[in-house]
């Protein structure tokens, strides 16, 4: 909960005509979280994660916002949208794909000057291919993998791409890197076993800077920086590591509206399939948000929004469009029709939502989706 109590819990805003939900993004906050994390690693570059836009937050105003703070260095998973990015972003940021390209988009990457992570021999190929027949040295960045088995190049191929890259300059490695499975877990044994792997490959290919740290590893320490560190999370104010004090300022806050409330009375049946029947008199409120707006299904009956800090539990199932909550514990008439309740700000954090939905942060922002009204400060 640190850092919670510094952000504004006041919803003082313009209402929007017909909105039913008010996602705020604070850019300032992004901004800060991202020098921290720069300041943590420096003189090591400190790169930033923008992929699925930028976390749910909106890559088009949140990517320009870190290359105010100082970032220069941006990495999406996939190059449509890198394709989007860099328009928005000045000619001396790098953009990079970090799943790299699918064939055929080759030709588009060179030209638009995005820089594709290569995972494997035949992806290496087509891009040194396009460079020769291009007549141009093209920039990739070489991923291999220290034992997460998601992407990157195999220990069985080093050899074959060190041979390589001593006969061929068609293609110009930027500088190579890795991923790490479990760095939010500081006492993970993994995190040493890769750091190990990675130390190894550095050495076969000791032409190269290396790229190693995500968030998590970002507070590993300075064994895991390398030459430019990649934080995603950490920067859209998750955690870092699990279980402990959260150092990052918080940037989302999501405030739903109510559509309509009722009193019922005891046995009555609520949501979807009669889950819930209502062991005395209730009242209730249902809420404009649903599944489709990124509330997990699996809230239902488990989770809860906050009014004025009193806490407001899910009932029943949540639907595609609309929650129901129990509202007794406010005085009645406390909500009507258009009010606001807290989903995610000062009395639930991400981390809180994440927990009671059985999920992670990363999951609860990607999926916030986009039928709320977006405030960014
Ligand atoms: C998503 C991702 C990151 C960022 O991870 P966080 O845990 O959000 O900091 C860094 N590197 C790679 C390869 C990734 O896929």
């Amino acid at each position: 909960m640190d850092g919670v109590a510094r952000m504004n819990p006041a919803p003082a805003r313009q209402r929007q005509a017909g909105a039913t939900g008010y996602l705020t993004i604070d850019l300032a906050a992004i901004s800060r979280n991202y020098e921290v994390i720069a300041a943590a690693v420096a003189p090591v570059k400190a790169a930033a994660v923008v992929k699925a836009d930028a976390y749910g937050l909106g890559a088009d105003r949140v990517a320009p916002a870190l290359y105010r703070s100082g970032c220069r260095d941006f990495f999406v998973a996939q190059f449509g949208e890198a394709e989007s990015l860099r328009p928005q972003l000045e000619a001396d940021a790098r953009i990079y794909v970090l799943n790299g390209l699918q064939p055929g988009a080759e030709i588009a990457c060179a030209e638009a000057g995005i820089i594709p992570v290569l995972n494997s021999m035949e992806q290496y190929k087509r891009w040194k291919s396009t460079a020769l027949a291009q007549g141009r040295i093209l920039p990739a960045v070489l991923q291999f993998d220290t034992g997460m088995s998601r992407l990157g190049i195999p220990p069985e191929d080093r050899a074959a791409f060190a041979t390589e890259l001593a006969q061929s300059s068609a293609v110009e490695i930027r500088f190579i890197m890795s991923h790490l499975a479990s760095a939010d877990e500081t006492d993970n044994g993994q995190n040493a076993q890769q750091l190990a792997e990675i130390r190894k490959i550095a050495a076969e290919f000791p032409q190269f800077g290396v790229s190693f740290a995500n968030s998590g590893g970002v507070f590993l320490g300075a064994d895991y920086h390398g030459i430019l560190t990649r934080a995603g999370i950490a920067v859209y104010g998750g955690a870092l590591t699990a279980g402990q004090s959260n150092p990052m300022q918080p940037v989302v806050r999501l405030d739903v509206a109510v559509v309509q409330t009722r009193t019922v009375p005891p046995g009555t049946l609520i949501g979807y399939g009669g889950t819930h029947a209502a062991k005395s008199e209730m009242r209730l409120a249902t809420l404009a948000a649903g599944y489709a707006d990124g509330l997990p299904r699996c809230l239902g009956d488990r989770g809860a929004v906050y009014y004025a800090g009193v806490r407001l539990p899910i009932v029943g199932r949540v639907s595609m469009d609309s929650v129901t909550i129990d509202i007794t514990a406010l005085p009645p008439g406390t909500l009507t029709l258009g009010s606001l309740v807290e989903v995610l700000g000062p009395h639930q954090t991400l981390e809180d939502l994440a927990k009671s939905a059985g999920t992670i942060s990363y999951e609860i922002l990607t999926g916030l989706g986009h039928r709320y009204h977006r405030d960014y400060l």
